[in-house]
């Protein structure tokens, strides 16, 4: 079994006092909430999944929430809805900003998740805003996003059901990223029979060691690779063929070929992979760590979709002993063309309305600041295209 590079590996957290675990000073403050709520606004309002929700800053922004723009994109695609509660999230993952060992020093609903804050707002208005839009939404997907909490599970459909009352599939498909820790084959099929469209897991890490030390027993969380898989597995045969995805995270101590042998892996089952370049949330226990390098990012970017989305088989990709990729095993000038087009290097996850290689879920800015993009929310352009080939160039020993 491989060592995991040190340099990667999660600090510990300092320990959390008794008074400030599982959302005790949101509790007794007990402040009710007044609508739409700003991350360290005001005192923390005690909210609560199905009525609140969180949700991402580009989706508040492009609902009308609260002001703002987004750097060279005129709105987000995807509707992240993001369950809140008091008592947060309580798993621990070493890379997420949700974790629970941040409750020492914020509020669940006051932290910075994916690089930025989640305002929380009542589900009802955000349907009303969706419904009032009507055909001309700009959002091709709404997704809710599932943590570690014991009313997660039946809280998921509740906000599926009020959604589905008001806002056609065919306007909006629904996706679930869900918290397999918790569920049940039944749970899963109750989100499909609701009309739920994909169903996502958070693998996240891609190798069993790295899943333990990330978000197992390394710290002290409750996710084991195995549920994971076993949900993932139920999940593809209730949902179907295409209708799964696995999000994985690039850059925590995994080799190339271990994130590639999985995006295989999910191509042959008929599901897909999407991934994440790995950045240090503030506040993480991984916030030390350094960003994923780009040059090695682009590589598996682009090897990622040459598995799902060219017909290249993974066994014509060459890696190093230490499992670096270092040759596409593709002719160049077929190569040159899928680069050119930009779209190997857009964020990835569930389709939107454009093409089945389009995400809808383009998540601006998750995973980079916007002055070194990883993963394109929008089309790249010439000048992208041209910093594209340099940084796959930077490997040097990559046939590209
Ligand atoms: S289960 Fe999800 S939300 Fe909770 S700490 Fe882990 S990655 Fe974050």
């Amino acid at each position: 079994m491989a060592c995991l590079p040190p340099e990667t590996a999660p600090r510990v957290p300092a320990p959390v006092p008794a008074d400030k675990r599982n959302g005790a000073d949101v509790k007794a403050a007990s402040l009710a909430p007044q609508g739409l709520y700003r991350p360290r606004y005001q005192r923390t309002p005690a909210m609560r999944s199905p009525d609140y929700v969180q949700l991402s800053t580009a989706a508040a922004i492009t609902l009308g929430l609260i002001p703002g723009k987004l750097h060279r994109c005129s709105c987000t695609r995807c509707l992240n809805l993001l369950l809140t509660y008091p008592e947060g999230c309580r798993a621990n993952c070493a890379y997420c900003g949700l974790a629970r060992h941040r409750e020492r020093e914020t509020n669940y609903a006051d932290r910075n998740f994916i690089r930025v804050d989640w305002p929380a707002v009542p589900l009802d208005e955000v349907i009303e805003r969706i419904a009032a839009q009507g055909e001309a939404t700009p959002f091709e997907r709404m997704c809710i996003s599932m943590i570690t909490h014991p009313n997660s599970d039946a809280d998921t459909p509740r906000v599926l059901e009020r959604w589905r009352a008001r806002i056609p599939h065919a306007r909006i498909p629904v996706s679930i990223l869900s918290n397999p820790t918790t569920m049940r084959r039944e749970d899963v099929r109750e989100l499909y029979d609701l009309g739920a469209e994909i169903f996502t897991v958070a693998l996240d890490a891609c190798t069993p060691q790295v899943f333990e030390r990330t978000r197992g027993k390394g710290v002290d969380s409750p996710h084991t690779w195995g549920t994971y898989w076993r949900v993932f597995d139920e999940a593809r045969a209730i949902f179907g063929p295409q209708r799964t995805g696995m999000h994985l995270i690039v850059g925590m101590g995994e080799s190339d070929r271990d994130v590639l042998e999985i995006c295989a892996r999910l191509h042959a089952l008929e599901a897909h992979s999407h991934l994440f370049c790995f950045y240090p949330e503030r506040g993480s226990l991984m916030d030390h760590v350094p960003a994923t390098d780009r040059s090695r990012w682009r590589r598996v970017q682009l090897a990622r979709y040459l598995i799902e989305y060219a017909g290249h088989p993974f066994a014509a990709l060459r890696f190093s002993p230490e499992g670096a990729l270092v040759d596409f095993g593709m002719e160049k000038g077929k190569l040159d063309a899928i680069i050119a087009t930009g779209i190997p290097f857009r964020t990835s996850g569930c389709p939107g309305k454009q093409r089945e290689d389009v995400s809808a879920c383009d998540r601006p800015y998750g995973d980079s600041p916007p002055s070194n993009i990883a993963s394109y929310p929008f089309q790249p352009n010439g000048h992208d295209l041209r910093q594209i080939r340099r940084q796959l160039a930077e490997v040097g020993k990559v046939s590209a």
